[in-house]
């Protein structure tokens, strides 16, 4: 039976949804395109997120929970910065992973999601590990039954030893046995590895010229800081929005598309006053959980996790990660959708004065060389802002909500996907896969579908097609029988399907048909419009 993630991959592939990036050379691991239907459901679900939060955003009426009313507004910044940016960022010098080759498979694995568990058996002990994932339990039992060559009935000769933990945490590599390695201690000591992808900017090579494809958007907004305040007449509080690219050197990309190479963020920074920067924590991270629940995720599927004192960066005052229960998880383990951080002046002040040392608590000192310079110049640029009413000079503090467009849509497509039953034609009940996705995502709003290909039908129906064209995502479809063409509809999320009958050519009406409930309505032609854009929003 292929698990539901493996359904949905194969659901992705065969209606258009992702496909491997270059898979007719046999694909690049950690790159996705976004298939015909892909990329609308993408798009509305990026267009959703811009309207939600910047475009139909209220700038005079404060919202539930907000402290005060606020102003919204965008940016679009390019995706190779000036080099100096991420040195004072932190991403140059923090931006790492630590990853472990296995001398054996010639694999390579980020250390902290290798998984294991001590066992011993015939007399030697060793700490088993696999990668971390839905049959972690699985794969770490056949990996020691392979490698102390037990059959299925002797599986009690293995003695496991205290609860799976992180391979970090093993000092003796040599009592390692890698995932897929048949002799313990092939792996090798753990190395940094800087997830930036760095590049060459102009016609010549060599470190004066090397630049990085940005591995976030909010440095874009941080550093156009001081042009969005001169150029508008925003005051603060404020945020600014913005959704891009960005790249990150992924050690292991997996689980589709969760954890991608290149990948598009839709970040915000709010910049507030620093009295209130914990109120506006608490609004920001309530109200995006709240998004993601308006747009059909299960609240029993999503969990804001606050951090730990422990987990938290140096200079932040709270982060919540905003979670959702992937089906390539394990039970009861959540895969983070998006990270709600408050990060204090630590930006702003790192362009301005220099990188700030995260570690010099709780006032934040530029981080010096031994000379006693700084170790990173920050731009000069003074940065911080002027209260025009009450004369009051500081720099802002930042409430970061900064999301995934990519886990968002995987997401929204995991739990969207549902196999139920449907009648056909005759009212026989048919196994189907239906993607319940909100109406608002839907890369297809309506199915205009003439019942027969004859009688005048599909004249009538494309006529109603082109008409409804014009504002919304339609599809005209005439081939196959009424309840195939239900049913593809169904298998990509298309809410409603217009059918044009015996009945539209004697009374100018069309029945409706709802995905989910199946309910079926009598609605007058000259309504189809009205009617779609009451649901549709
Ligand atoms: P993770 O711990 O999963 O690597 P992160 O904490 O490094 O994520 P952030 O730096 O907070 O992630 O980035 C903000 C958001 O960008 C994440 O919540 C996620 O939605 C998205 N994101 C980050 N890395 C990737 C990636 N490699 N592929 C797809 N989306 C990503």
């Amino acid at each position: 039976m292929p698990t539901t993630m493996e359904k949905i991959v194969s659901l992705c592939k065969r209606r258009g949804f992702v496909f491997p990036s270059s898979e007719i050379y046999g694909g690049l691991n950690g790159f996705w395109d976004y298939g015909p239907l892909g990329v609308e459901l993408k798009r509305n679900i990026k267009e959703a997120w811009w309207r939600d939060m910047v475009t139909r955003h209220d700038d005079l009426t404060a919202p539930p929970g907000a402290p005060e009313a606020f102003e919204m507004t965008g940016l679009d910044c390019s995706i190779i910065m000036h080099p100096q940016v991420w040195k004072c960022s932190g991403h140059f010098d923090l931006f790492h992973d630590f990853m472990v080759d296995c001398r054996e498979s010639r694999k390579r694995y980020r250390h902290d999601q290798l998984k294991g568990r001590w066992v011993e058996a015939k007399g030697q002990q060793l700490f088993i590990a696999a990668e971390d994932g839905e049959s972690l339990e699985e794969d770490l039992k056949r990996q020691a039954m392979k490698y102390f060559n037990l059959r299925g009935k002797d599986e009690g000769l293995l003695q496991w030893q205290g609860e799976i933990v992180s391979a970090t945490g093993v000092q003796d590599l040599g009592r390692i046995l890698a995932p897929h390695a048949k002799e313990p201690g092939t792996l090798t000591e753990p190395r940094e590895f800087n997830l930036m992808f760095k590049t060459i900017v102009g016609a010549l090579s060599g470190e004066d010229a090397s630049a990085f494809l940005r591995p976030e958007t909010a440095q874009g907004i941080f550093v156009n800081f001081k042009n969005v305040l001169d150029s508008t007449r925003i005051r603060l509080p404020f945020g600014i929005a913005q959704i891009g690219k960005s790249f990150r050197n992924e050690i292991t990309p997996r689980n589709f598309t969760f954890r991608s190479r290149e990948f598009e963020q839709m970040e915000i920074e709010f910049f507030c006053h620093p009295a209130q920067s914990q109120d506006w924590y608490r609004y920001w991270r309530d109200r995006r959980f709240r998004w993601y629940t308006e747009l059909g995720l299960a609240e029993d599927r999503l969990r804001l996790r606050e951090h730990e004192p422990s987990e938290l960066s140096h200079y932040s005052c709270g982060t919540a990660d905003i979670e959702y229960a992937f089906p390539f998880l394990a039970a009861d383990d959540f895969g983070e959708l998006e990270g709600v951080a408050h990060r204090g002046d630590f930006d702003l002040r790192s362009h301005m004065e220099g990188k700030l040392d995260p570690h010099s608590k709780p006032d934040l000192r530029v981080e010096t060389s031994e000379d006693g310079k700084p170790k990173w110049r920050g731009s000069g640029k003074d940065l911080s802002y002027r209260d025009d009413l009450t004369g009051e000079k500081y720099v802002p503090h930042v409430i970061e909500p900064s999301a995934g467009a990519d886990r968002a849509t995987l997401a929204f497509l995991c739990e969207a996907y549902h196999e139920d039953e449907a009648p056909d034609e005759k009212g026989e009940l048919q196994s189907r896969v239906v993607m319940r996705l909100h109406p608002r995502l839907a890369p297809i709003k309506a199915a205009v579908l003439p019942l027969v290909k004859k009688d005048g039908m599909p004249e009538v129906a494309q006529e109603i097609y082109r008409r409804l064209k014009k504002r919304f995502s339609v599809f005209y479809d005439e081939k196959a029988a009424i309840g195939r063409r239900y049913r593809r509809q169904d298998e990509v999320g298309t809410p409603f399907c217009l059918t044009v009958d015996g009945e539209t050519l004697r009374d100018q009406t069309v029945t409706i048909r709802d995905r989910d409930s199946l309910q079926q309505d009598r609605v007058p032609v000259e309504e189809c419009e009205s009617w779609l854009l009451a649901r549709l929003g």
